[in-house]
């Protein structure tokens, strides 16, 4: 295996040109896509400097401050309402709260929409997001749809999802969670003293985000090496693994509230979040793991449920990932493949769609067979490709059991940061029946292709094969 440029391994994204430059020099084919931000800061104080921000990245002086309804502090005092006088001193500041009436707010066009209409009444010259992964796709996507030259400054109050420095947001549409391309933040703000003050879980939940890691970039890869994308890239893998590791090991530390494993986690979390800016999707982040959280999403919403923070959702899919894994690498032997059993005709794979997704809308079953059906077409043109694969099966497999976590470290780890290992823990917690339909039916529903989508043509994806994930689980103590 080629060593990684040194620069990509410990990439800092509080510098951003040098990662530019390595970025640069190991993009032979000129296949990354530029990173569209002017600057991230991780340090303590750093909403102090905000109005300096503003202004230098702002010309007027409208600024529209959007924020949801959860409290957060720094000191004894109100974050958001520091940050409201702090910047009224100096400028014209509009507050916009989405309240969304004791429920998770979510984000959907309608949303999205109220903030357009107020940045156009408005008149903003720059928009101010306050709060997690919501109000900051909720914020990239309005001002994206506005104008992409008003400056979009997001300040995190808590290392909760890696949503933050990427060109992505994650919608709502239809019912279904989908990734659409919209915009960077101009700046990424990142208060350390803040985020000591977030609650406990909603970091953990970051934590369990960044946790796909593990998983993602390794599905990413199969996917590659079956012909079924060509926007794999190492650099994207390579930003994250080394860093990643070191704060698992550290799983302990953050515990403690650890400040060193505190501005870790906010560097992986933000490098996360790059790895997929710089891919143009979020593959290097987001494999079956995060495809089994967005069926538990849509499940909650088609039953009035609030849902559990993402991270913490994300890192229970990544166990059942880490073991999914963990069979193929040790069972799967490609002289026992039937070949013609593995490319399964629209007509047996259209039902089985309508099937899985028709309870919670119709319009849900045509959104996730429009992107199925594009899988299976793309699946079927790449035979020769799965050949080539099955006879490459010992080199693919030493090279994936270098960098895929051993599900038992994985879920001590977990244990000893104090993060959930089990959906019965989440708040509000996942009841097994819906935790079973999103494991069996996740590989149904999109596009991407990950090791659910192989393991599934193999014939291995059934629902004995899910109660044998849920088994191995259980035994760590984790799953259900
Ligand atoms: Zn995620």
């Amino acid at each position: 295996m080629i060593i990684a440029d040194p620069r990509l391994i410990y990439a800092d994204p509080r510098d951003l040109d040098t990662l530019r430059n390595a970025l640069k020099d190991n993009d032979p084919e000129g296949k990354l896509c530029p990173i569209l931000m002017d600057q991230i800061y991780i340090q303590k104080k750093a909403i102090e400097l905000l109005p300096e921000i503003i202004s230098e990245h702002t010309r007027g002086k409208k600024i529209l401050m959007v924020s949801d309804m959860t409290p957060y502090f720094r000191g004894k005092d109100s974050l958001k309402e520091q940050i409201y006088y702090l910047l009224s001193q100096n400028f014209d500041v509009l507050w916009l709260t989405l309240d969304n009436h004791d429920h998770v707010l979510h984000a959907v066009d309608e949303e999205s929409t109220r903030i357009q209409e107020v940045i156009r009444t408005h008149q903003a010259d720059c928009v101010l997001g306050i709060g997690g992964g919501t109000i900051t796709d909720l914020c990239k996507d309005a001002s994206h749809a506005v104008d992409d030259s008003i400056p979009l400054i997001i300040v995190q109050t808590a290392l909760s999802v890696n949503a933050f420095s990427d060109g992505i947001s994650i919608m709502l549409k239809n019912g279904v969670k989908c990734s659409l391309p919209t915009r960077y933040p101009s700046v990424l703000v990142i208060d350390l003293n803040v985020i000591e003050q977030a609650p406990m879980e909603r970091n953990l939940a970051g934590y369990g985000d960044v946790l796909a890691t593990w998983t993602a970039p390794v599905d990413w890869y199969l996917s590659h090496k079956l012909g079924m994308n060509n926007t794999y890239n190492d650099p994207s893998c390579d930003i994250l693994r080394t860093q990643n590791s070191e704060l698992l090991e550290q799983s302990a530390r953050l515990a403690a509230k650890d400040q060193e494993t505190f501005e870790l986690l906010a560097k992986v979390l933000t490098l996360s979040g790059l790895a997929m800016g710089i891919a143009g999707e979020s593959s290097p982040s987001s494999g079956t793991e995060h495809i089994i959280t967005h069926l538990l999403d849509m499940a909650a919403d088609k039953q009035h449920r609030d849902v559990a923070f993402h991270g913490a959702q994300v890192s229970i899919g990544t166990i059942f990932t880490a073991i999914a894994w963990d069979i193929l690498l040790n069972e799967f032997d490609p002289t026992s493949v039937d070949l013609e059993k593995c490319f399964p005709t629209e007509k047996k794979m259209k039902p089985m769609v309508y099937e899985s997704f028709e309870w919670i809308k119709k319009e849900t079953a045509d959104e996730c067979w429009k992107g199925y059906q594009k899988k299976l077409e793309n699946w079927k043109s790449n035979k020769e490709n799965f050949k080539k694969f099955l006879r490459n099966w010992d080199i693919i497999k030493t090279e994936i059991q270098n960098v895929v976590v051993s599900p038992q470290h994985l879920c001590e780890q977990m244990r000893a940061a104090g993060a959930p290992t089990h959906y019965s823990q989440m708040t509000p917690s996942i009841d097994e029946k819906t935790a079973r339909w999103a494991l069996r039916n996740c590989h149904l529903y999109r596009n991407r292709f990950t090791l659910s989508d192989l393991l599934f043509y193999l014939g291995w994806w059934n629902d004995d094969f899910i109660e044998r994930l849920i088994q191995r689980a259980s035994e760590l103590d984790a799953g259900l």
